[in-house]
């Protein structure tokens, strides 16, 4: 059963239905109410797929597979060219579904909808360059190859800050390498991925090449990463749930490929462009409501700029914009996604108080009368110790702590759970140069803002993961070797 997307979204709230095997599927238990978390309107229901139902996905993607291998890879990447241009076609209903249910101001959402199109492109021209090898072997007469093939069947497992975009990270470099997949959303904001089912049922795809499951993490979660028929569980998420995934996938010894937290450092030096840091700094914390876990989240800045930055940046976060994204344009930012982000800032705002730092401006929730919004809040006189510094808020709070020399500020970076992505601001080559070796993250951005490109590897160290995603190694790891030795 299809729906068209034109009469989807905007009217009453509907229930929506799994995507498996090629056939939109009646949910047999719980519906799950989804929610505005600006408004707390209901927006629609999608089920609690029961452990039966996710057997039944992961069947027909196992099914599905053998034929999807076979293909050649340019016919693969050709149906991923069909996917992009219904989200093409589409894009401004995406974007919408976006900022109702995640709370996205509509620019942003608007980026992330376009930005999802141009990465199952990129994925897509991939096709004709996944290469193998081809090596001398230590005995006579005979030649090695190194094949490179699918994995098999790939469960991806999607937080609720990027819904839509993650739907692609996972999908577009399974399907064009020949995985087939199983996807679960976020609870939080599983409506856009539904509507993307329902144009991908649009294309040729053949079925049971993308699956959607809906659901909790407790339950549908739980029953996809423990099902002994997945090849690859590709998570983004939580550290929590990170490292739980991990645990369960021990037991069927499944390949895990994990994007988890980040606390983010960005390093201001006395030479810094400060109108440039303070800039790029306050639009790395206010973008999605400070819940990415790229953006800077801690900063250490040289005591001789220290007043001036912060000037800078108490400015900009007093003229920051917020409210209701989808009444408002022209905001900086929404609501934080639901009542426990918001305890979450409100939580360490109050502990960062308490272990004594000065809020300078923020410090509290904006009443709007209804929604999760939290007032941007810097931060000054942070240590190390400090929960501020150290854990991951996700949210629009920036602690500030002073530094007296570069390698102060890399050693106070390096000293984390994290590892995800670092920034530093300073117009000196040597200082970028020694940040660049010295930095012990997956991403250093020098001179602007935390935002990855595609064509990179989106990797985090310690605890913000294991594994990475984007460009030719994001595509890699979703393939194994197999070697063939030739003898004659
Ligand atoms: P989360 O870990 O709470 O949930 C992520 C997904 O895991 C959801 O679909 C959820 O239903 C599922 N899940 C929860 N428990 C599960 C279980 N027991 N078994 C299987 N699945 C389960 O994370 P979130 O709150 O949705 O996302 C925010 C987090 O994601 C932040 O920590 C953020 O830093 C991180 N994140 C990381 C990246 C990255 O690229 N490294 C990108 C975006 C978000």
């Amino acid at each position: 059963m299809t729906r068209k997307i034109s009469n989807g979204f905007s009217e009453k709230p509907q229930d929506y239905r799994n995507y498996v095997d090629g056939a939109f599927t009646a949910a047999s238990g719980e519906m799950i109410e989804v929610t505005n978390p600006a408004t707390g309107a209901l927006l629609g229901r999608i089920p609690e797929t029961s452990a039966a139902e996710v057997d039944a996905a992961v069947r027909a993607a196992r099914a599905a597979q053998g034929d999807w291998e076979k293909l050649p890879a340019i016919e693969r990447a050709g149906f991923l060219r069909q996917i992009s241009a219904k989200v093409r076609e589409h894009r401004v209903e995406l974007a919408d579904v976006i900022v109702k249910e995640q709370g996205k101001i509509r620019s942003l959402a608007q980026v992330e909808v376009d930005f999802t199109a141009d990465y199952i492109d990129y994925m897509a021209e991939w096709a004709r360059r996944i290469e193998g090898e081809v090596l001398t072997s230590d005995r006579p007469n005979e030649t090695m190859l190194l094949l490179r093939k699918p994995l098999g069947v790939v469960a991806g497992v999607l937080p609720w800050n990027f819904p839509f975009f993650l739907i692609a990270r996972k999908m577009a470099p399974a399907l064009v390498t020949g995985n087939t997949i199983v996807i679960k959303p976020s609870e939080e904001t599983p409506l856009n991925a539904y509507l993307f089912a329902e144009l991908l049922a649009e294309t040729d795809l053949p079925k049971g090449v993308f699956n959607l499951v809906g659901g909790r993490g407790r339950t549908a979660g739980e029953a996809l990463i423990a099902h002994p028929g997945i090849d690859l569980i590709t998570f983004t998420g939580s550290v929590a749930t990170g490292s739980h995934i991990m645990q369960v996938a021990g037991r069927n010894l499944t390949k895990v490929n994990l994007e988890l937290g980040g606390k983010a450092p960005a390093i201001v030096l006395k030479d810094a462009d400060l109108d440039l840091a303070a800039q790029a700094i306050h639009a790395s914390r206010v973008i999605n409501t400070g819940q990415v876990c790229n953006c800077a989240e801690r900063v250490y800045v040289e005591r001789e700029v220290h007043d001036a930055l912060v000037e800078k940046l108490k400015t900009l976060f007093e003229e920051t914009r917020y409210g209701d994204p989808s009444v408002e344009d022209d905001l900086h930012m929404g609501p934080l996604i639901n009542q426990a982000g918001l305890d979450k800032v409100a939580e360490a705002v109050k502990m960062a108080r308490q272990q004594g730092t000065t809020v300078v401006t923020g410090g509290d929730h904006a009443d709007l009368g209804q929604g999760f919004h939290y007032k941007p809040t810097l931060i000054t006189g942070a240590t190390a110790e400090m929960d501020i510094m150290r854990h991951e808020t996700f949210g629009p709070v920036l602690p500030i702590q002073i530094v007296d020399s570069l390698d102060e500020a890399i050693s106070l970076a390096n000293d984390s759970d994290y590892g995800l992505t670092s920034s530093i601001y300073t117009r000196d080559l040597n200082s970028a140069m020694q940040a660049a070796r010295e930095l012990k993250f997956g991403e250093t951005y020098i001179n602007r803002e935390n935002f990855e490109a595609m064509q990179g590897f989106h990797a985090g160290r310690r605890k913000s993961g294991i594994g990475g995603a984007d460009g030719k190694h994001g595509l890699y790891e979703f393939t194994t070797t197999h070697v063939v030795y030739i003898k004659g």
